[in-house]
């Protein structure tokens, strides 16, 4: 099947609480696929009591998973592994029906997931031999430990990828993991952990709860959680850490962008020109690493008609995905407008596109290209989390990042050139926690982690890598003795 099939019926999505369906006994919540901007799916929201219950199944769960020796554990992702590639593209028509993309980007943002699902299974080589002699008879030992139930919510842009951000990784050191996916993304989560179920993972070390902020907020104050991961806007993220902060939680909480790529006049034309649309067309610009700022350095007039050509060429459907809502594109013409007002002026017009006749009614908007925005604008500073780009000119490179840096995000940045000090400079001073030399959407690959910094993060480290691992886990440390005999030392 090479486009996303739009369902005649409404799927009913319910609460996965204990290995099995349940619905919530909230109130009922449609889920509308952004290609057609019909129901789709339907659900009843998670209260306080369904989240509670959620947690006492998990809590439940968790002292026999968190025994069940690593390997064998490892056993498990592995065989979910195996699942979740063989139903790759069930699953990602799932993931497009209910979040806009493409199916080749669903099927992209799955498999990356599943970069993460085989880090997690070195977790067996990362942690073997933490023991050392550390006086004459006496040892040292650290020991990991899970945490018991942990938390994750997620966003809708990448209903499978950013979950297994964080899943494989806390289930895999040991924890019982609660999920709250995005109210807007909630049937992909079904599949999910029906392929954990088949994976073999016990009932209750996996439940998923549906919701909003009610149902965020039981998350966020239930006492027997003790970690919490979060993906979504920074506002959010800062709401999130503060409250599960305040109730004791371990809390990283990833936000918000407005990522710059820098563009010098010595940068290759096709690779600049393509990375440049890619970044800010791919997902239909609704990815935290998108590019949506471009910061011209001197002279780049012909990079930049490359640019327009590629972008003017993106036929919706097939090549570029739908916007969430319709709230969301209505957000977007309005940032449009506003730019316009504020003197921006512009060089390739989305609202024109022509929407997929088989999809009519969705929430289409094609690339969009502003030129000529004011440093410090809207346009400039807000993420408007779209498939638009504004366009600032600056003379010198020092122009170039000091604009970077008075943004309040800092999730990625990029440059492109062909000079490696230019590059080296930025890599330095850039404030991004994530850098792209020649490369648009700089996502570390595994086991590079994930994560950026200022209002794009809350918390510290990050949420995949070696980060993620001790966010999900604790040290406990051993110290021992059994030789009356040893000789004298410092602990005698
Ligand atoms: P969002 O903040 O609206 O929602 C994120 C999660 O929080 C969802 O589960 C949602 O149901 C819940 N939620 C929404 N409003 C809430 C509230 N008031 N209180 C408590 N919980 C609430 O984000 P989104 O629209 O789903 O996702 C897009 C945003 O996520 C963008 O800002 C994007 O940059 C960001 N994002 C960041 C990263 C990253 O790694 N930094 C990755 C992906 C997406």
């Amino acid at each position: 099947m090479s486009s996303v099939q739009i369902p005649q019926d409404v799927r009913k999505v319910e609460n996965w609480i204990a290995g099995r369906f349940e619905p919530g006994s909230g109130p009922e919540l449609a889920v509308i696929s952004p290609y057609t901007g019909t129901k789709v799916g339907v659900l009843h929201v998670s209260t306080a009591a369904d989240v509670d219950r959620a947690v006492r199944a998990a809590a439940q769960a968790a002292p026999g998973w968190g025994r069940t020796p690593l390997k064998e554990r490892c056993g498990v992702l592995f065989r979910f592994r195996e699942v979740l590639l063989r139903d790759l593209d069930r699953i990602s028509q799932t993931i497009s029906l209910e979040s806009g993309k493409t199916l080749a980007e669903a099927k992209a943002g799955l498999l990356k997931g599943v970069e993460v699902l085989e880090f997690a299974l070195s977790l067996q080589n990362l942690d073997a031999g933490g023991r050392m002699e550390v006086s004459r008879g006496v040892f040292c030992e650290y020991r990991r430990e899970a945490l018991g139930v942990v938390a994750g919510i997620t966003p809708f842009n990448f209903p499978a990828m950013v979950p297994m951000w964080m899943m494989p990784i806390a289930i895999g050191v040991g924890n019982a993991f609660v999920w709250k996916p995005s109210d807007k993304t909630p049937m992909t989560p079904a599949l999910i952990a029906q392929a954990w179920k088949e994976a073999g993972l016990p009932d209750g070390v996996l439940t998923v709860v549906h919701g909003g902020r009610e149902t965020v907020e039981a998350v966020l104050d239930h006492p027997e959680i003790r970690a919490v991961g979060f993906v979504g806007s920074t506002p959010v993220a800062r709401s999130v850490y503060e409250r599960g902060s305040r109730s004791g939680k371990r809390v990283l909480a990833l936000g918000g962008a407005k990522n710059p790529i820098i563009l010098m006049p010595d940068a290759d034309v096709e690779m600049a020109s393509r990375g440049i649309a890619d970044s800010f067309t791919g997902c239909a610009g609704q990815r935290c690493m998108a590019a949506s700022l471009l910061i011209v350095v001197g002279d780049g007039e012909k990079i930049l008609e490359q640019v327009v050509e590629k972008a003017k060429a993106i036929r919706l459907g097939p090549d570029m995905g739908a916007l969430i809502s319709r709230e969301s594109r209505e957000r977007l013409v309005k940032g449009i407008e506003k730019a316009l007002q504020e003197g921006a002026t512009l060089r390739l017009d989305g609202r024109q596109a022509v929407a997929p006749a088989e999809y009519a009614g969705g929430n289409w908007l094609g690339p969009t290209i502003l030129d000529h925005v004011k440093p410090g604008s809207s346009a400039a500073c807000d993420e408007l989390f779209g498939p638009l780009i504004s366009v600032v000119r600056v003379n010198t490179l020092s122009e170039a990042l000091e604009i970077e840096a008075a943004l309040p995000f800092g999730n990625a940045a990029s440059v492109f050139t062909s000079n490696g000090a230019v590059a080296e400079r930025v890599a330095q001073e850039a404030r991004a926690g994530m850098i792209g030399v020649n490369i648009g959407v700089p996502v570390p690959r595994e086991p590079f982690s994930f994560g950026g910094f200022y209002d794009s993060k809350f918390g510290s480290g990050d949420i995949t890598g070696a980060s993620g691992v001790e966010f999900w886990s604790d040290r406990k440390k051993i110290t021992v003795k059994w030789s009356a005999a040893s000789d004298k030392n410092w602990m005698n």
